[in-house]
């Protein structure tokens, strides 16, 4: 199966995303960002080698035995993407149309549109747009750490085919 780069991004934010969620799982609190692309994730931040290889690895096969949700993260960074676009959206709906509107009604109009669509919005977007569960010619290759200014860096290689 021959994937585009961005099909290939969509899977790997997928299994991301379950690994994090299986490290959010854990009883001691782990500050990590995490940054994919087409070739696996790269992550920053103090987690044991072996620990993130587990998550990484039992991410993949829940995502692989049907449990999409964990392909969803409420802490991803496209939420802030798709929050200024309908943010954006909003501000253009109702300032166009030539007649002068208060800047104050303006803002609540943002504010209302953000505050009742944006999760739900942002959680249909990565859903649908920014990741994808067919994942069954996925496997983890390699996972590299190397230290980034006293930061562990973890770099995640998987195969999509
Ligand atoms: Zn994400």
């Amino acid at each position: 199966m021959q994937l585009s780069l961005f099909q290939r991004f969509q899977r790997n934010h997928a299994i991301e995303h379950a690994a994090m969620h299986l490290l959010g799982r854990l009883p001691q609190r782990l500050h990590l960002v995490a940054r994919s692309d087409w070739d696996g994730f790269t992550m920053y931040g103090h987690v044991a080698t072996e620990t993130l290889a587990w998550a990484t690895q039992e991410g993949l096969r829940a995502l692989q035995s049907g449990q999409h949700d964990l392909a969803v993260h409420p802490r991803c960074g496209t939420n802030l993407a798709v929050t200024a676009l309908l943010a954006l959206t909003t501000y253009k709906l109702f300032s166009a149309g030539g007649r002068r509107r208060s800047p104050h009604l303006l803002a609540l109009a943002m504010i209302a549109a953000v505050a009742s669509l944006g999760q739900p919005l942002s959680r249909a977007a990565q859903a649908n747009l920014f990741t994808n569960t067919d994942l069954s010619h996925a496997t983890v290759t390699a996972i590299e750490k190397r230290m980034q200014g006293g930061v562990p860096v973890h770099r995640v290689s998987i195969s999509q085919q």
